[in-house]
């Protein structure tokens, strides 16, 4: 009998012991002038986007060795640093950061920084954007993740298909936890975005650097969101629910960006080639942007489950 619960009890810890996954481990640098209700809800957010688009041994080799090498040199594999605006926040690891970005991007220690205004504080409409920038961030994170990627990804992948996906699932995001819809406001603001350059010119749209800046200055990326769900939609039109449609274009197609260039990993994942797609943007309006919205069921699980 004692010998049975022995070796039972070396199965029981044999089994956990294989089956726990090593995971993407982020360290959190939290500046001590952040509201404690933003932390509370920064780690709130990052439990939520980690379950939802977990990052692991699994997700695919390149990862598994990233994490492994990481969590062997200084037990985690990324650090996110966050403070709400002041000079020189985290002098010891950059002097001087700014901005809400992912940072050093083109190596294989990037960053994440959040840069949070007070100004921000005083519109409720704001307040969620010093929420959303964190599901825009991490999905950054994810995208690289997924496409093995140690460069920074606009260089390499058209910005619309980067930036219109964090942006979107922010939309999305804000939608299911806040009920607030800001992506309609923003596309809404004529000043922020030019229709006929998104339609009619959208491989300006691959660039950050030739994304157009006058009269439709692609501000908080909101030519890019249009771009993206005007995908959407006209995967839709293949019979492919909304949900999947927007799983092929949040994840598949940066599964399959580990794997090709950009325009076969389109190809591949879409079924069009993207000049096939700019040719049927061409003949969006921009009163098309209320059939195009993602629907205000839709919830984030829903795409990544
Ligand atoms: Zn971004």
């Amino acid at each position: 009998m004692k010998k049975i619960f022995i070796v039972l009890v070396v199965l029981v810890f044999y089994s956990t012991s294989v089956v726990a996954v090593e995971k993407y481990k982020f360290k959190y640098n939290l500046h001590e002038n952040l509201p404690e209700k933003w932390v509370t809800e920064f780690k709130n957010i990052m439990n939520i986007v980690q379950e939802v688009m977990p990052i692991n041994e699994n997700t695919n080799h390149w990862v598994k060795n990233h994490i492994k090498l990481m969590n062997m040199l200084r037990g985690h594999t990324m650090d996110i640093y966050a403070w709400k605006s002041t000079k020189n926040p985290f002098p010891e690891k950059r002097a001087n950061m700014r901005g809400s970005t992912l940072e050093n991007t083109n190596s294989s220690e990037p960053w994440m920084q959040l840069d949070i205004y007070p100004q921000d504080w005083t519109s409720s409409r704001n307040r969620i954007r010093t929420y959303s920038v964190i599901v825009h961030e991490y999905f950054h994170v994810y995208q690289r993740s997924l496409s093995k990627s140690e460069r920074a990804l606009s260089d390499i992948n058209p910005k619309w298909l980067v930036e219109g996906g964090a942006k979107v699932l922010e939309e999305i995001y804000t939608r299911q936890y806040y009920k607030k819809d800001l992506l309609k406001a923003d596309i809404k603001e004529t000043k922020r975005w030019s229709i006929k350059k998104v339609t009619k010119e959208p491989h300006l749209y691959e660039k950050h650097k030739t994304s157009p800046k006058k009269n439709g200055f692609d501000s908080m990326y909101t030519g890019s969101a249009f771009m993206l769900l005007a995908l959407v939609n006209e995967l839709k039109k293949n019979n492919i629910s909304e949900e999947e449609a927007f799983e092929l274009v949040l994840r598949e197609f940066w599964i399959q960006r580990g794997k090709n260039d950009w325009p076969t990993a389109f190809k591949d994942t879409f079924g069009m080639s993207h000049n096939e797609f700019y040719e049927r943007l061409s003949k969006y309006k921009r009163k098309d942007l209320k059939k195009i919205l993602p629907s205000k069921k839709l919830k984030i699980q829903d795409i990544f489950s």
